[in-house]
């Protein structure tokens, strides 16, 4: 048989999928699983979604669509950001692909020859280091450990940009950690990556809008608007909509980088479905009260959360303040033993609290962090309540 390309060599499945599928399978078996392995939220779109595709259905002509994204949908985007605090961007500087993922691939593309050289931080989201690797990119990772709240610091992030590397990815609210970064920490930020002007800086903020205790959602752009130059904004319906199965993520950034990323999509996808495109359209110009009803839901299932971590010797948990995540230090089990079996590090307890009880958590190296595990907290309320009760009891049977 022909072989593959080399790169596939170095492309691996989503680590969370792995976990996820393995949840599934033990669920159709029958087994009592609680699932606090995937990052999906846990409401839909309102009513007004479904109306607007229905409406699009049935006048649908069957053409295709924009490379860049339908301009009804750009507009709506465009509100979006200024919403967001983003002011003076126009049509030519965004674009619309399948979902924060597909964007950021295609920036990775579009920004990065190979051997070029990426800088981001750990812990991470699975999906940046995959595709770097695909691409064949030179990957400096920033370590910003639990005792230093996962979040990297100016004095870190200076001397990582020394290089003049290619590109910076920030995250902001963190997936796996959900450490999210204050006004003051993000100037500081923004004070260095001023200072380093041979560097894209792509800002995933998917979760932008899932911010609690009053602490704010900041971008390098707001504190330092002449960045635009070289900052893009990537964002999504998924997480904030309700809506990560119909797979729509944007850009705002450089008309240049804008431009590239329509060509990508003229050769990839053609365009985002046009029914899918009314959807979006419909998600960003109706109400937008579910965020902002989420977040309150999500602070106190973060508070049910760590007062359950609170309650295991060991354990150690910088307080997030956004997302749906929880990343709590779990090293204190490595070494140890559950019912006979050898705890050595993070995916041996994933297993082990899988199999033994049935709850499905992602190791923390998935992210880059063996020393962690990270739960999503999107479940219905009665398993989160269940899975943290199994998890406290599975710590207590240490030996
Ligand atoms: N970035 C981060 C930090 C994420 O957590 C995710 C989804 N889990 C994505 C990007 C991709 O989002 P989308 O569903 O829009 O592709």
């Amino acid at each position: 048989m022909p072989k593959l390309a080399k790169r596939m060599g170095r492309a691996k499945p989503s680590a969370i999928m792995v976990i996820a599928d393995k949840a599934k399978r033990l669920k159709a078996e029958g087994r009592d699983v609680v699932n606090f392995s995937i990052g999906v939220p846990n409401f839909l779109p309102g009513e007004h979604v479904y109306d607007a595709v229905r409406a699009a259905l049935s006048k649908d002509s069957g053409q295709y669509g924009s490379n860049r994204g339908r301009e009804d949908l750009l507009d709506a985007f465009l509100k979006h950001l200024e919403a967001g605090g983003f002011r003076g961007y126009e049509r030519k500087h965004c674009a619309v692909a399948v979902g924060a993922k597909h964007i950021l691939y295609n920036l990775a593309e579009a920004l990065l020859d190979e051997g070029d050289e990426i800088v981001f931080a750990t812990p991470y989201w699975t999906s940046y280091l995959d595709i770097a690797e695909i691409l064949g990119a030179k990957i400096t990772l920033l370590p910003c450990p639990p005792e230093q709240n996962y979040k990297m610091t100016p004095a870190q992030l200076d001397q990582a940009l020394a290089s003049k590397p290619k590109v910076f990815l920030f995250n902001n609210p963190s997936n796996p950690t959900g450490m999210v970064y204050a006004r003051e920490e993000i100037a500081a930020l923004a004070e260095v990556v001023a200072r380093h002007p041979d560097t894209w800086v792509i800002t995933d903020d998917i979760y932008n809008r899932m911010v609690f205790d009053g602490v704010g959602y900041h971008n390098f752009l707001h504190v330092r608007p002449e960045l635009r130059d070289r900052v893009i904004v990537v964002d999504s319906l998924s997480k904030t909509y309700g809506m990560p199965g119909w797979r729509v993520g944007f850009m705002a950034g450089p008309e240049a980088v804008a431009q590239a990323l329509v060509t990508l999509n003229s050769n990839h996808i053609t365009n985002v479905p046009e029914v899918v495109t009314a959807a979006a359209v419909a998600a960003l110009t109706g109400p937008q009260d579910i965020p902002a009803r989420k977040c309150a839901e999500f602070a106190a299932r973060r508070d049910e959360v760590l007062a359950a971590l609170a309650a295991i010797p060991g354990v150690k948990c910088p307080r997030p303040q956004g997302a749906f995540y929880v990343f709590p230090d779990i090293s204190c089990a490595f070494g140890k033993s559950h019912g006979g079996r050898k705890i050595a590090n993070d995916v041996d307890l994933c297993a082990a609290l899988l199999d033994a009880k049935g709850v499905a958590c992602v190791p923390g190296s998935a992210f880059g962090e063996p020393r962690a595990l990270r739960i999503s907290y999107t479940c219905p309320q009665a398993q989160l309540t269940e899975g943290l009760k199994r998890i406290r009891e599975f710590f207590a049977e240490l030996a």
